[in-house]
């Protein structure tokens, strides 16, 4: 293990352009759960019942009997010290951007300034029928499903839900990201899920290193990743962080 998280920090510092892309299993040891794998939200909720644009659309209360508890989760939720690393990367120059499937926000609360959200974001919710949009705070567990100012009940979080389409520009921008970076770790995803799945694919035909990030392994660690670091975001992220500023304190 300690032979790849000392390879991970040379690649990254032999990089000119490192980016990321995150999933889930980064924000587990947030709390949040991830959608697969055990304990997942949808070994209990099927998401094509809740979190479906046409469900949704029926039937807006039903949807937030799910809701409602995720932006729980989500609002108390802190990053944890695999955002922090990556944090850290950006502000030593050393990581260019995120691309996250992620929905939490926790990526720009811990501190990261380029985040491309390929899912939207539950932090924010807007009324599907006069378009005003609301922070999660002003969701009150008293009223649910929450209600619009303009007497609406389909107010809905800004996240991109089942049946939606990935908002052009994060999908735009992940491609072209995708395709000019010379590394990128991929963290906490199963790669399961496209279009996102196919960025790690679009980074490997422009010749960039491929690093997973994971407890376990996915249908990448075989095919295009160069080599899986295996174990949890906020372990192995901080290790790879101080391993480069030990690098780096040597050289100079
Ligand atoms: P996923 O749920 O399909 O897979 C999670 C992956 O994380 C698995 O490969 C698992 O092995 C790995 N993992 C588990 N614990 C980990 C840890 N501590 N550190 C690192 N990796 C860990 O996630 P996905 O591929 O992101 O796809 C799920 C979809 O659901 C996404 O598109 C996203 O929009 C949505 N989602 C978002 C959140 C969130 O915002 N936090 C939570 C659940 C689902
Ligand atoms: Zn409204």
């Amino acid at each position: 293990m300690e032979h790849l998280i000392d390879r991970a920090a040379r690649d990254i510092m032999a990089s000119k352009r490192t980016i990321a892309l995150t999933g889930a299993g980064i924000s587990v040891e947030s709390g949040i759960s991830p959608f697969r794998g055990k304990g997942g939200l949808w070994e209990k909720y099927d998401p094509e019942e809740y979190a479906s644009i046409s469900s949704f659309m029926k039937d807006p209360a039903r949807s937030w009997t799910l809701l409602a508890g995720m932006l729980d989760v989500i609002k108390s939720a802190r990053p944890n010290p695999g955002h922090l690393g990556l944090a850290e990367l950006e502000r030593m120059g050393m990581l260019k951007c995120i691309i996250t499937q992620n929905v939490d926000g926790l990526h720009q609360l811990a501190g990261n300034t380029d985040v491309i959200e390929f899912h939207g974001n539950n932090r924010w919710l807007v009324c599907l029928d006069c378009g005003k949009r609301y922070p999660i705070e002003w969701v009150s567990p008293k009223e649910i499903p929450p209600r619009c100012e303009c007497g609406s009940i389909k107010v809905k979080p800004d996240a991109v839900f089942f049946g939606e389409p990935i908002p052009p520009e994060a999908l735009h921008r992940s491609y072209s990201e995708s395709q000019n970076c010379d590394l990128m770790l991929v963290i906490g995803t199963s790669a399961v899920v496209y279009p996102a799945a196919s960025m790690p694919q679009v980074a490997k035909r422009a010749r960039a290193k491929i690093i997973e990030i994971n407890p376990e392994a996915t249908p990448f660690t075989t095919s295009i990743s160069d080599y899986l670091i295996q174990g949890t975001a906020a372990d192995i992220i901080p290790r790879i962080v101080a391993r480069i500023k030990a690098l780096a304190s040597k050289t100079t």
